[in-house]
C-alpha cells in the first residue's frame, strides 16, 4: 500500500485551524495513498470534524496545505485552486458521506433523482441512461429500486444512509470523506451498513478518510489510524497496532474505553 515510489493521492501538512482563539485542529499532517482507507479517532471535542473539513476544502484553514493529485495537474494545493476547481473536484473526484443523511441529501426530490442530478452535474443528458445509472447504484447499495421514485423522508435512517451513499458513488470517485458514516443508526443496522460500505471502498478500490469516535467502526473499515487528542494526533499506525498495542497513554485510555460514551 505505502510503496516509496507511489504517489500520494492526498498529502496534508501541519494543517491548522482555529475558531477565534480555540483551537479545532493543530499541525497535522500525514500522506494518504491510493486504496488507503485512514480512520481518524478520538472523543468528541478533539477535532476530528475540523480536520475532515479542511481536508474536504469545506472548510479553510487557518495555515498548512492540502495537496491533492487532481487528473488533470497532479499535486495541486487545495486552496490555490479556483472556486470552480475545487467545486468539480467536490462533485466528480470525491465524496463526502455525512452523519445526518439531510447534510448529504436534497430532501425534497426522490432518491433516484438524488443520484441522477449527481450525474447531470457531469454532463449526462440522456435520461434512461441516468435512470439505468441510478437504479444501478441503488441496487447496489442494497436499496428497494421499486422505491427509486419516492422521497428520502419516507425512508428509514439507514435507507437513507445508502442513498446518500450511492449518490456519493454514482460519478466515480477516488476518495470519499465520511463523518460518522453510521453515526445515528441502531446497531443492527449500523453493522450491515458497515459491510457493505467496506465491501464497497474493496471493489472500487477508493481511498477514503473516516472520521469516527466508535474504535469498532474504525477497526473495521481503517487500515490506518489517527488518534486525536485536542486537536492534535497523538499517535498514528497501522489499525490493529494501535488498537491491540497503543502506545501513547491517550490512545491506551482511549482503548480502554475509559473514554468512550
Ligand atoms: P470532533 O469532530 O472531534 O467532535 P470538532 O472538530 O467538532 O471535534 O471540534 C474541535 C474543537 O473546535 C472543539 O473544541 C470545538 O468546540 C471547537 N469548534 C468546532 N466547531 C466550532 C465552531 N464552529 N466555532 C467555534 N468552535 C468550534
Ligand atoms: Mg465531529
Amino acid at each position: 500500500m505505502m510503496q516509496e515510489t507511489e504517489i500520494p493521492l492526498l498529502r496534508v501538512s501541519r494543517l491548522t485551524h482555529y475558531y477565534d482563539y480555540i483551537v479545532g485542529c493543530r499541525n497535522v499532517s500525514f500522506d494518504l495513498y491510493p486504496g488507503e482507507v485512514l480512520g481518524i479517532v478520538g472523543e468528541s471535542g478533539s477535532g476530528k470534524s475540523t480536520l475532515l473539513n479542511c481536508i474536504s476544502a469545506r472548510m479553510e484553514p487557518t495555515g498548512g496545505s492540502v495537496e491533492y493529485d487532481t487528473r488533470a495537474e497532479g499535486m495541486r494545493d487545495l486552496f490555490g485552486l479556483t472556486e470552480a476547481e475545487r467545486r468539480m473536484l467536490m462533485r466528480t473526484d470525491w465524496g463526502f458521506v455525512h452523519q445526518n443523511p439531510r447534510d448529504g441529501l436534497r430532501m425534497s426530490v426522490s432518491a433516484g433523482a438524488n443520484i441522477g442530478e449527481r450525474l447531470m452535474a457531469v454532463g449526462a443528458r440522456v435520461y434512461e441512461d441516468i435512470r439505468e445509472s441510478s437504479a444501478d447504484w441503488l441496487s447496489r447499495v442494497e436499496f428497494d429500486t421499486e422505491r427509486m421514485d419516492h422521497l428520502p423522508s419516507t425512508f428509514s435512517g439507514g435507507m437513507q444512509q445508502r442513498v446518500q451513499i450511492a449518490r456519493n458513488l454514482v460519478t466515480g470517485p477516488r476518495l470519499i470523506f465520511m463523518d460518522e458514516p453510521t453515526g445515528g443508526l441502531d446497531v443492527s443496522v449500523q453493522a450491515r451498513l458497515l459491510d457493505l460500505l467496506r465491501e464497497l471502498v474493496d471493489d472500487l478500490g477508493l481511498s477514503a478518510i473516516l472520521v469516527t469516535h466508535d474504535l469498532a467502526v474504525a477497526r473495521l473499515l481503517s487500515h490506518r489510524l489517527m488518534v486525536m487528542r485536542g486537536g492534535e494526533v497523538v499517535e498514528t499506525g497501522l489499525t490493529d497496532q494501535v488498537l491491540d498495542d497503543p502506545q501513547h497513554p491517550y490512545s491506551q485510555l482511549l482503548v480502554s474505553s475509559v473514554l468512550q460514551a
